[in-house]
């Protein structure tokens, strides 16, 4: 059995948390592969090493000088180094970055720097091979990231290493030149690390103990979600619960290889599993978890024998097509149709010139826009298994005193999104926890 462990940046925020890092490793045989991210917040206020090497790269771009971004990186590497009491040649590692900054004069290559240094140490700590992303994770010509040059590189890297240590976040272009994943990439790598190994389990720890049934700043102390399915965590991220996003998986989703989150704080926390649909088993909940994001906007449209007429929903999405703007969600009548839009995307006059055009395009009977929705989403495979759950749902809304603005069953039977105005949306929220989290 072979386990891939990604860390976050608290995680390895300062030597003390690597520590914990080593002792968690250390703890089972099986964990033989570790991917780092850079040291992240220490406490409330501080400053992500990342964070500050963008701002290296700013300042290197300026005046041609590292900077006193660049002084603190630096602090913050001595520091672990000598908490850590490793036997590290950190001056010589530090200042050869540093000349390589300012060869490079890259952004992302800066960037890259915070996993390259935090996984070397990694490694001196476990007295283990470190792997540099640069050598094994591939983005071809047009950038986009190179699935299968990377397995196979990965692959041969691995070979013959029992335990090995590889950076986060970042990899190398077509021309030889370091690029780095969006922001929270190493999340990514660790995936892309765990398929080309071949792992039975994909553990990314972090400083959680995994997803909670809902968000905690809105319903107190709500239930942590013991296992959910690829599907519900991409519904529940997308749709806010952010522990992690499930975009940034798709490597070991292909491999069908179970995540699990787990807390480096708490160790002993049984954490969250997330699992490809051949592992996944009912868990006799109802609903696995509700997510939920304000401000949204819906553009309704009436047009009676709107359904005859052929190309008309083609007409309304050429318009949405054009101002580039991507819509969540489309609930529709015979004569009726309408779009959710987060509210972002029609600011500074597009609303009205997208109404414009659809009036102009279809020549509706009716047009109308309302702003602050909240969208709710109700998520979980059970649901399709208990007869009354949308009884129940939208019975718990009503007895909150909560209008429904909008409803949308995905054709999955996975969730349902209730659309409520933005200043009902705690109010909701509550409510739905209540009716399905307190029912035994
Ligand atoms: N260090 C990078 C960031 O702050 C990547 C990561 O931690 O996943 O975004």
């Amino acid at each position: 059995m072979i386990k891939v462990c990604k860390f976050g940046g608290t995680s390895m925020a300062d030597g003390t948390n690597m520590r914990r890092v080593a002792d968690i490793v250390a703890a089972d045989d099986s964990r033989r592969y570790v991917v780092v991210s850079a040291p992240g917040k220490r406490f409330g206020g501080d400053t992500k090493i990342t964070d500050l090497l963008y701002e290296t790269y700013r300042n290197v771009a300026e005046s041609g000088e590292t900077g006193e971004a660049f002084l603190k990186v630096k602090e913050r590497f001595r520091g672990i180094t000598a908490e850590l009491g490793l036997n590290y040649e950190i001056e010589k590692l530090l200042s050869d970055t540093e000349a390589e900054i300012l060869k490079e004069k890259s952004e992302d290559f800066t960037a890259s720097r915070g996993e390259y240094l935090s996984a070397r140490l990694t490694a001196a700590l476990l007295n283990v091979p470190f792997i540099d992303a640069r050598e094994v994770v591939k983005f071809d010509e047009a950038g986009r990231f190179d699935g299968a040059l990377t397995d196979t590189l990965l692959k041969a890297a691995l070979k013959g290493k029992k335990r090995a240590v590889v950076s986060g976040f970042y990899g190398e272009d077509a021309f030889g030149k370091v690029k780095t994943f969006s922001r929270g990439g190493s999340d990514i790598s660790g995936a892309i690390v765990a398929r080309a190994a071949g792992a039975s389990l994909y553990e990314n720890w972090t400083d959680v103990s995994g997803f909670l049934a809902c968000d905690p700043r809105i319903v107190p102390n709500p239930e942590q979600i013991r296992a959910l399915s690829y599907k519900e965590l991409r519904e529940l991220s997308y749709m806010g619960a952010n522990v992690l996003h499930s975009e940034s998986i798709f490597p070991v989703r292909e491999a069908d290889i179970p995540i699990r989150i787990k807390n480096t704080f708490r160790p002993e926390d049984e954490g969250t599993d997330i699992l490809p649909t051949s592992k996944y088993r009912y868990s006799g909940r109802t609903v696995t978890g509700i997510a939920g994001k304000k401000n949204f906007t819906v553009v309704f449209i009436e047009k009676s024998l709107m359904n005859a007429e052929i190309g008309f929903t083609h007409k309304v999405l050429s318009v949405l097509l054009k101002h580039e703007i991507s819509f969540e969600h489309m609930p529709s009548g015979i004569d009726t149709m309408s779009f959710v839009i987060d509210s972002e995307q029609l600011k500074h006059g597009v609303l009205e010139a997208v109404c414009e055009e659809i009036r102009e395009a279809v020549h509706p009977d009716n047009l109308r826009t309302y702003d602050d929705i909240a969208l709710i989403a109700v998520v979980g495979h059970g649901m399709s298994r208990n007869v009354g759950t949308s009884a129940r749902l939208f019975q718990a809304i009503a007895n909150a005193g909560v209008n429904v603005r909008m409803i949308d069953q995905g054709s999955s039977e996975l969730n349902i999104i209730v659309g409520v105005d933005n200043e009902n949306y705690e109010r909701t929220l509550n409510a739905v926890y209540d009716e399905f989290f307190k029912e035994s």
